[in-house]
């Protein structure tokens, strides 16, 4: 099989060893969950239950009529004792229901839906209500990406099993244990967006979960996809960081570009998690919200590095030392993977439905180098997967010209700091692309609204002024 890649990039150590071959262990009895509001891409949902309620495992907590609206629900059975701000991955500590174990085991699930038979509205509807995000970063509503345009035809639905992340095997674990259910999802979400070609990308540090896949593959089109036209195959692609990355993995698979500012619905394509399909399979065959996540627990300060499936929620603290045992010189704890993670200041922080890791780093592993001062040696530029200039970038962060900033694609970075890794002068260049993306959005949003309020008061004003001209209007005739 011919490998296929993009380009830039960079090798950092895979580090995968330590985690590949634990199987997914399931810990479903915490004693409280902690499920934030706000775990999700859109504004902060509103809790549907108050202190004292008590819930079941699976039923809706908390929902919005926002746009980007995806429920939460109760991921264990328990009592709700507090809604108050707590510690999250994401630091913005949003506010999130507390429920406290009452060792219940009912479930409230919707029902099984044949995503085959039913309409394609009632498809979407359930991949909504079940709660389903992009459970690879951001966590998109999963609903958003099946719901293209009419103007934006899909023609692939790419499923992302790079697993470029150092240290993180969670996907590698999903394919070898669920490959079926995996298979289902892609199905379900080729039928749903209309599509008949569906492509596992894998990379080849991962080859032993081709036949797995391929093998799953063959008995659902010999099964259940029988008749159906489905094209699902797997490609291997070159181990390389951020390969993982939707512009990468689109630009690996298909060979087009997602334009500046664009998704990858202008290039035709969908990509979503391995995690993501796993949870669409449930939600129709068992009717299942997304209430479990399974991720990689590892790094140089954790005894044991494992893959877990905990209930949405489940605070770290609560898992050490009997579920996970760390060393003494724990120096610094990393939500996410190495390149991407955030480095979390508590223990208290919850497991939330976009969390695919946990990385317990040593004092080695943790250390904070000096930043130095550009030489202009050009790596960064050479090595940006989205063909950006982080050095320029840079330079308008350090000057506060966001204006600047923007015109040479600040937005467009997606922060998977591979330039930041390949600097020879440890330039802080990923993390000042953070806060300026941050900083750049809200200049962005606060110059939309001053921009709609000075259109709203003209247009008040000229209704105003239409209304005393206007003979016929009553304000005329009062006049009169
Ligand atoms: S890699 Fe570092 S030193 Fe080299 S040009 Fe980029 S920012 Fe400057
Ligand atoms: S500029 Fe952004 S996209 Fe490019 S390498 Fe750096 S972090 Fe990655």
């Amino acid at each position: 099989m011919s490998l296929k890649t993009f380009r830039g990039g960079a090798h950092p150590p895979g580090r995968k060893d330590a985690s590949k071959n634990a199987q997914i262990e399931y810990f479903s009895s915490p004693k409280q969950v902690v499920i934030h509001l706000n775990q999700h891409t859109g504004a902060p949902n509103q809790p549907l239950v108050k202190v004292g309620d008590s819930v079941r495992r699976g039923q809706k907590i908390a929902s919005s009529d926002g746009k980007l609206m995806i429920p939460h629900h109760a991921s264990i059975c328990g009592v709700v004792r507090k809604i108050e701000p707590r510690p999250q991955s994401n630091l913005l500590d949003g506010v999130a229901i507390v429920i406290e174990a009452d060792g219940g085991t009912e479930t409230e699930f919707l029902p099984a839906l044949d995503v085959f038979s039913c309409t394609r509205e009632e498809a979407v509807a359930r991949i909504r209500e079940a709660g389903i995000v992009g459970m690879g970063g951001a966590g998109f509503p999963a609903w958003m990406k099946l719901s293209p345009p009419a103007s934006k035809p899909i023609g692939i639905v790419i499923a992302n099993g790079a697993e470029c992340e150092p240290y993180l095997t969670i996907d590698y674990r999903t394919c070898l244990e669920s490959p079926g259910a995996l298979v289902f999802g892609m199905a379900a979400t080729l039928h749903v967006l209309g599509v008949k070609k569906g492509v596992f990308a894998v990379e080849d540090n991962k080859t032993d979960v081709v036949p797995v896949l391929e093998k799953a593959v063959g008995e659902f089109l010999a099964g259940e996809g029988s008749g159906k036209g489905f094209d699902i195959s797997v490609q291997l692609l070159k181990t390389k960081y951020p390969q993982g990355g939707e512009k990468m993995l689109i630009e690996a698979i298909t060979g087009r570009q997602v334009p500046s500012g664009g998704l990858p619905m202008d290039v035709g394509a969908v990509v979503q998690n391995l995690g993501t399909l796993k949870a669409i399979a449930e939600a129709f065959r068992e009717g299942k919200p997304l209430i479990d996540r399974g991720f990689t627990v590892t790094g140089g300060a954790c005894k044991t590095p494992k893959n877990l499936c905990v209930p949405v929620g489940t605070v770290l603290s609560e898992l050490i030392p009997d579920v996970i045992d760390v060393r003494a010189d724990l120096a610094r704890v990393l939500y996410g993977g190495p390149m991407m993670g955030v480095s979390v200041p508590t223990l208290d922080t919850p497991i939330q439905k976009n969390t695919s890791g946990v990385v317990f780093m040593t004092p080695g592993e943790a250390r904070v180098f000096d930043e130095g001062t550009c030489i202009r040696c050009g790596r960064c530029m050479r090595y940006c997967n989205c063909r950006l200039s982080p050095a320029l970038m840079n330079e308008a962060l350090l000057s506060e010209d966001y204006a600047a900033a923007d015109a040479i694609g600040l937005l467009d970075c997606i922060e998977c700091g591979t330039c930041s890794y390949v600097c020879p002068a440890r330039v802080r260049l990923v993390q000042r692309f953070r806060v300026g993306k941050m900083k750049l959005r809200a200049m962005k949003a606060a110059e939309q609204a001053r921009v709609k309020a000075r259109a709203e008061a003209q247009a008040a004003a000229e209704a105003a002024s239409a209304a005393v001209a206007s003979p016929a209007s009553p304000a005329s005739k009062e006049a009169k």
